[in-house]
């Protein structure tokens, strides 16, 4: 007797190549088989998905949810699992004095599976009137070393943004370096040039395989398109070197322009995540299924965008079935981790971050979620009328 059947929904898997109706039993924490046309006595609940589409557990690969301490934080349940996030990254808000509060206040108590990228200034995201890399002081690599081994920090955070004094290099180079000593990843905010100080080439030159380019598709100065709108050869060669490119919506990061123009060169994007925050949860990002839908409609397959916050973003974070994890797939052992969407049919506007607006024809939507096999996302689904006991 299995405790959970998801029968008839469009399964879209993409670490399994399947993109089919089928029926999906849980046991316990885990996923137990997926399957067509179980028998529904087979099971203590059964929901019916029928007309819904069926995910692993979304994954979204930046957040801010540092509440309370980082200006940008907002609630980790309310910004991810209510809105069809069961596993997210919580992008450095937090530094190495202020991550403890991040670890017992917010990453312990949510419901909402987290983990995080230490801030390379000590300080972190706390205000906005002084950038974390305006003063060489704010960086102290013994201190964020000793941090950064904690295991649910998977790396290290620098936002190369009002970077000073010169030379502007400088705090991305300390941070790799403490990256290599604790042997995790860098996660770089690529921003304005003028703010960054620094050329976006030398930036990227400097990555590693494994390192991420997040806020990829910015419309700023010194974004990743060149003066003729053709991608950067810079951007090509950091591809090609493993360096992984990570959407990052946000409230000032994604430009309908920078994203077209890229896409139409065939620069995808690796991971697609939303940097909700204080400033664009609900607001320019709107949550993680708006900004897949936006990837939608610039025309990338369902099941690449998919795949985009779900197994790509487990594959860099380790956690996916090749590396023994239990994230970012639906097999049979796999946690119990499910996103429910409604693909919705209608004129529904996209605001990008400069401004623009485009309509689309067809929208995701989050209906609800399952972590560990526990409906928590999006309302209890027998509210929604869709789970019989
Ligand atoms: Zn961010």
């Amino acid at each position: 007797m299995y405790d959970t059947l998801i029968r008839g929904g469009h399964v879209i898997d993409p670490a399994h190549d399947v993109d089919a109706l089928l029926d999906i039993a849980i046991d316990g924490e885990r996923i137990a088989a997926v399957e067509p046309d179980m028998p529904p006595e087979g099971a203590r609940q059964v929901l019916d998905a029928t007309g819904l589409l069926v995910t692993p557990g979304l994954i979204d690969l930046h957040v801010h949810v540092h509440w309370g301490v980082s200006h940008y934080g907002i609630e980790a349940d309310q910004c991810c699992l209510a809105r069809g996030v069961t596993t997210a990254l919580e992008a450095g808000s937090a530094g190495a004095y202020t991550y403890p509060s991040l670890k017992r206040w917010v990453i312990d108590t949510a419901q909402t599976e987290l983990y995080a990228l230490l801030n390379i200034a000590w300080l972190g995201m706390i205000g906005d009137q002084v950038g974390e890399l305006e003063d060489p002081r704010f960086i102290d690599e013994v201190l964020a070393e000793r941090v950064a081994q904690a295991p649910e920090i998977l790396g290290l955070k620098a936002r190369m943004d009002r970077v000073g004094p010169l030379p502007a290099t400088e705090p991305l180079e300390r941070a790799i370096a403490v990256a290599e000593r604790v042997d995790k990843p860098l996660m770089v905010h690529i921003g304005s040039e003028a703010r960054m100080h620094v050329p976006l080439d030398a930036v990227l030159e400097r990555l590693r395989p494994g390192d991420v380019i997040t806020h990829c598709y910015h419309g700023k100065d010194g974004n990743i398109l060149d003066d003729r709108g053709r991608v950067r050869q810079a951007v090509w060669d950091a591809r090609q070197r493993g360096v992984l490119l990570d959407v990052a919506h946000g409230a000032g990061s994604f430009a309908w322009d920078t994203a077209r123009r890229a896409l139409d060169q065939g620069l995808l994007p690796d991971v697609i995540s939303s940097d909700l925050h204080t400033y664009s949860f609900m607001l320019t990002a709107v949550d993680l299924v708006t900004t897949l839908t936006k990837f939608l409609h610039l025309g990338m397959p369902l099941v690449d965008v998919i795949r985009a916050a779900t197994v790509a973003p487990a594959t860099w974070m380790g956690m996916d079935a090749r590396s023994g994890g239990s994230i970012g797939h639906l097999g049979p052992g796999a946690a119990a981790d499910l996103t429910l969407l409604h693909m919705q049919e209608g004129a529904f506007p996209l605001h990008d971050c400069e401004g623009e607006i485009e309509t689309t024809t067809r929208r995701l939507a989050p209906v609800t979620a399952l972590k560990r096999g526990r409906f928590l996302g999006a309302g209890p689904a027998s509210a929604l009328g869709l789970l019989t006991l």
